[in-house]
């Protein structure tokens, strides 16, 4: 059974440890400790030293009964900003901070339900086959942790991410992402001696963004420029200017066409004034489409109404971890984990949801045991 007071008491003790992005070695540690008490054995791998981080991915396998499928479940470790010194305050069915940082239910509420979840497995003797648990580093840097996750320790061919921030959600849509890096060169002059010598990387930046279609261009797709650096000083015609921008859609030809469309924004603006682009791209996760004959979206579904809970498929415009996951051919669904307003310092973790979806990973867990999947 999942046991409520244990777990809402777990999470406040997670919640107590500061674990931002590249900063987990003490959760990891943390948690290291709690999955070898499980039984599981626990490898840290070298995203870490990758990425610049002190602590790698916890990639933690339990053997199970032969013959059945292993099983993954994944949350992230880090926290975002603010998120040094975090408290949790249980009020009623909900957990809150104090109002000064973040909780970090995003995901540190999902970490506590696959603990609870496997906990209660245990306690109850649930048949099972080998569960993986993955808790990864720098998802809030752009899913870094999985980027660098090593594959070649995870055996499991489908899992579940506990990443979502609706109600009993299932992630069946998640966008393609691409990143831009643009770099606009003028030419520099005197602003006051020759000012028709130079080229102004600023008016150039300012005429393609002006023109450039942004926001939400249609029901699948975002674009957005996010930040633009450059110039040195008033009297001089600025030469080059930096911008970044991104776009994202579930359509991976809508996404090409955007890219296209911002790049001839800026070779437009440049031309008319004799200045220079350089546009990179760079894919920065492949998205994903769940259909609804899915065997791991089926299993869910199965394992929701057992709990009597109700399923909600959802498409979002944000990765999760579940985007790496998918993209190397591991078919992973991301799930509720049972917060609310995350990233935000009224963020709450749901003490209910919480629970309802460790009962649903543990009716997964059964139901694949059971021939399931
Ligand atoms: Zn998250």
């Amino acid at each position: 059974m999942i046991n409520r007071d244990r777990m809402v008491k777990e999470f406040c003790e997670l919640v107590a440890i500061d674990s931002l992005s590249l900063k987990e070695r003490e959760m990891a540690d943390l948690l290291k400790t709690k999955m070898a008490d499980l039984g599981f054995e626990v490898y840290e791998d070298d995203a870490g030293k990758k990425a610049g981080g002190n602590a790698g991915n916890l990639i933690c396998r339990h053997k199970g009964r032969e013959n059945v499928p292993s099983i993954l479940f994944m949350a992230h470790m880090d926290t975002v900003v603010p998120g040094l010194g975090k408290k949790a305050i249980v009020d009623g069915d909900y957990i809150k901070s104090d109002g000064t940082t973040i909780l970090g239910a995003d995901d540190l509420s999902g970490v506590e339900i696959i603990l609870e979840a496997i906990r209660s497995i245990k306690e109850d003797n649930v048949e099972h086959g080998d569960i993986e648990v993955v808790f990864s580093i720098a998802e809030e840097l752009g899913l870094v942790g999985a980027r660098n996750l090593d594959f070649s320790k995870i055996n499991s061919k489908f899992g579940y991410v506990l990443d979502s921030g609706s109600k009993g959600s299932v992630v069946v849509g998640s966008p393609f992402q691409d990143v831009y890096d643009i770099t606009v060169y003028g030419k520099a002059s005197h602003a006051g001696v020759e000012p028709e010598k130079g080229i102004n990387a600023i008016v150039i930046a300012s005429e393609a963004i002006a023109g450039m279609k942004l926001g939400r261009v249609d029901e699948e797709t975002t674009a957005n420029v996010g930040a633009i650096s450059g110039g040195q000083a008033t009297n001089i015609v600025c030469d080059r200017v930096n911008i970044k921008a991104e776009a994202r859609s579930r359509n991976e030809a809508k996404l090409i066409e955007q890219a296209e469309h911002m790049k001839q924004c800026f070779l437009d603006a440049a031309k008319k004034h004799g200045g220079n682009v350089d546009f990179k791209a760079e894919r920065h996760y492949a998205g994903y489409k769940i259909m609804k004959d899915d065997p791991a979206l089926k299993l869910y579904e199965e394992a929701s109404k057992m709990a009597g809970a109700e399923v909600n498929p959802i498409s979002m415009n944000g990765g999760s971890d579940a985007n790496i996951m998918n993209e190397k051919g591991i078919r992973t669904l991301n799930i509720s984990m049972g917060a609310e307003q995350y990233h935000t310092v009224n963020e709450v973790a749901d003490i209910k949801e919480m629970i309802k979806m460790a009962g649903i990973l543990v009716n997964i867990v059964r139901l694949v045991a059971q021939g399931g999947m």
